[in-house]
């Protein structure tokens, strides 16, 4: 609209200027064509001046010397003088100089008249009245002089009012085109004012803008204009700015996207590659724990039958050795079946499937087992966790972690100082339930390291490094997370998030749990009897005849002692195939066998062996292993991982499990 009003306004005053500077010319150009004729009128009123002054001094001529040719002269000037006259009264002209003309000219011709008759008077030669007449002529000629000079004046005071007019006219003209021409003026430098601050300093805050967003600074936008045209220009630019913006914060959200997305590939990197590593170390291991738990339950049981032996010499001192030498060398057996056993578990992938265990259940076996440690110490265990909470894991896993958290936190009071051991739990909302160990010990010397694998800080021999990282492992497996801080007030404290779970009305959990037995080899027996009941079992099973099969010497005489040693009747055999033999061609209350062995038949083929033949004794089926992953965790036994004997194994180990299996079946088949 400016523009279009700018573009209008300039064309009008361009006409007006031009239409002035016109009339200017015209006006001009009018009053130069007045002098002129000025001019030539005062040449002309000359020229009748000076015919009547030729006519009057022909007329004295004629009169003293009359002739044809003053007479003709006289007609010729008398002439002139009329047609001059006649010319004048075309021009324009006052009335009152008209009428002067019209006077001038009957005086002239009265004076014709007069002239004449003196002419023609003289001509008959009556000199009386041609004087008369004479001077009537003279008064005629002075009256006409006078007139015609009356008439010059008067023409004069004409022109002079006529000019006067034109100056007049043009002054005002120019006064009008000073006027109007100052209007544009003013108009002009208004024009270019509104221009300058609507149209030029708007469209240089837009360049500016344009620059400003070309380097980088996206949140540039122009403020609302209040021409319509810039308005749309705005408009349009900070739309543009704003999918630009859009584009941008895209991009960035992508390449956020992105490095997330390559964090977390570098993170399942590792993962593969720490689980590559730790399933080659587990299938190493499994070997290996063979290879191991073979000498370590020959060691162990050997010297679980040297003590034995040794109680019963009457000699005090050969006694003593019992104590000194054969106690530490079963203990450093046990502890190294331990530590196999944790690094099976360390490097095992469980797949249990998760179930609704009661915490404070699950919580309470293992405190219970560690409770007497913590008495004899000396230092207070306290748990508090409400009955109704359950949590969604393994039981058993749980239970390993637990314990392996309390005998870090024993361990850390007795040598760092401290009294107690704080366990509590609760039920953060309706997914979470947060369990947590606290004590006022040492606290931890690195929180960030405790989960690395085979970080210890216990001396050499006392810790593996790898209680904390199962746990860690057991946690995040469940869905849940663990953290490690030091309280406040001095000490370690544990926090594990596990998630909540509802529990089937059909679950027995306590039951389920008692009989999963704990974390040690030593502990209570699966499926065990109890103490009391086990010794009145051991006079009821004497005469039982329960065949041994393994393929190690040694595991077979400690075997044959232990069963010996409470009136059971052994029958070894040294691999499958003699068991088979034995099997078929004598009676046997019970079959305790090696799972793996070299030859046809291993411990597994013998079992199925005996499914089919000889049903009967299929539940008193036992079963001795040195790889065991996970405490009873051995495939090919179906329904029965609880009929599993880990190695190494200590003499009440073995003959709990004896008896159990024994007592459960009744009377020998
Ligand atoms: P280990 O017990 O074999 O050393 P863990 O993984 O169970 O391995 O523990 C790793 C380390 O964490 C311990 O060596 C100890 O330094 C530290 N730690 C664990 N529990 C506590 C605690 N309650 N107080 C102080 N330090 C602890």
């Amino acid at each position: 609209m400016l523009l279009i009003g700018t573009s209008v306004f300039a064309v009008a005053a361009c006409v007006l200027l031009v239409g002035m500077m016109l009339l200017f010319a015209s006006l001009r150009r009018n009053s130069e064509r007045d002098t002129s004729s000025r001019l030539a009128e005062q040449r002309a009123a000359d020229e009748i001046a000076a015919s009547i002054y030729g006519q009057i001094l022909a007329s004295y001529e004629q009169l003293q010397a009359p002739s044809e040719a003053n007479r003709r002269r006289f007609d010729a000037l008398g002439q002139k003088t009329y047609d001059g006259l006649r010319r004048y009264l075309f021009q324009s002209m006052s009335l009152e100089a008209r009428l002067q003309v019209e006077t001038i000219k009957e005086l002239h011709q009265a004076l014709e008249v007069v002239a004449h008759g003196a002419f023609d008077l003289v001509q008959r030669g009556d000199p009386g009245d041609a004087s008369a007449r004479v001077s009537e002529m003279q008064g005629l000629a002075e009256k006409l002089l006078a007139e015609m000079n009356r008439f010059v004046r008067l023409r004069e005071e004409d022109r002079a009012r006529m000019h006067e007019e034109q100056v007049g006219k043009l002054q005002r003209l120019l006064f009008a085109i000073l006027l109007v021409g100052g209007g544009l003026l003013g108009l002009s430098i208004y024009f270019a004012w509104l221009v300058q601050r609507r149209v030029a300093l708007p469209l240089g805050e837009l360049a500016a803008a344009a620059v400003r967003l070309g380097g980088g600074d996206l949140a540039t936008r122009i403020p609302s204009q209040r021409h319509e045209e810039l308005e749309m220009v705005a408009r349009r630019f900070n739309e543009m700015a704003d999918r630009i913006q859009h584009s941008h914060n895209e991009i960035e959200n992508q390449n956020v996207a992105l490095s997330d997305n390559l964090a977390n590939l570098k993170q399942a990197q590792q993962e593969l590659v720490q689980q590559e590593k730790l399933s080659a170390i587990g299938f190493m291991l499994a070997g290996l724990a063979h290879e191991l738990n073979n000498p370590l339950a020959g060691i162990l049981g050997t010297a679980e039958c040297i003590a034995e032996e040794l109680a019963k010499h009457p000699d005090p001192a050969t006694r003593r050795i019992a104590d000194e030498l054969v106690s530490p060398l079963m203990l450093e057996a046990r502890r190294a079946g331990d530590l196999v056993r944790n690094l099976l578990r360390f490097s095992a992938q469980s797949n249990t499937p998760l179930a609704a265990v009661n915490l404070k259940l699950a919580v309470e076996i293992s405190t219970g087992l560690r409770g007497f440690a913590f008495a004899q110490a000396g230092k207070e265990l306290s748990v508090v966790i409400p009955e109704e909470l359950f949590v969604a894991v393994d039981a058993q896993r749980l239970e390993h972690s637990v314990m392996n958290i309390m005998n870090n936190a024993l361990d850390a009071l007795r040598t760092g100082g401290g009294t107690r051991l704080d366990v509590r739990a609760e039920g953060i909302d309706k997914k979470w339930v947060e369990l947590t160990f606290e004590d006022d010990g040492p606290g931890f010397l690195e929180p960030d390291r405790i989960f690395d694998a085979f970080y210890t800080t216990k001396p050499v021999g006392s810790g593996t490094g790898l209680g904390l990282s199962l746990v860690q492992r057991f946690v995040s497996e469940a869905g849940g997370s663990i953290a490690a801080a030091n309280a406040p007030a001095g000490g370690a404290r544990l926090t594990i998030c596990l998630r909540r779970a509802t529990p089937s009305p059909a679950q027995e959990l306590p039951a389920a749990l008692e009989l999963q037995g704990g974390p040690s080899s030593a502990k209570v027996p699966a499926k065990g009897v109890p103490s009391a009941i086990a010794g009145a079992l051991q006079d009821s099973v004497k005469g039982y005849r329960v065949l041994v099969v393994d393929d190690e010497p040694a595991l077979r005489e400690i075997q044959r002692r232990f069963l010996a040693s409470i009136g059971i009747v052994p029958l070894i055999a040294k691999n499958g195939a003699e068991a088979l033999a034995i099997l078929q061609r004598e009676r046997c209350d019970a079959l305790i066998t090696d799972i793996r062995m070299p030859g046809e038949i291993d411990g597994i083929a013998l079992y199925r062996w005996i499914e089919i033949h000889l049903p009967e004794l299929e539940p008193r089926c036992l079963f001795v292993t040195g790889e065991m992953a996970l405490d009873g965790d051995i495939s090919g036994l179906g329904p029965h991982p609880d009929r599993v004997i880990g190695k190494p194994f200590t003499r009440a180990d073995y003959l709990d499990r004896v008896l159990a299996v024994l007592a459960e079946v009744g009377s020998p088949a």
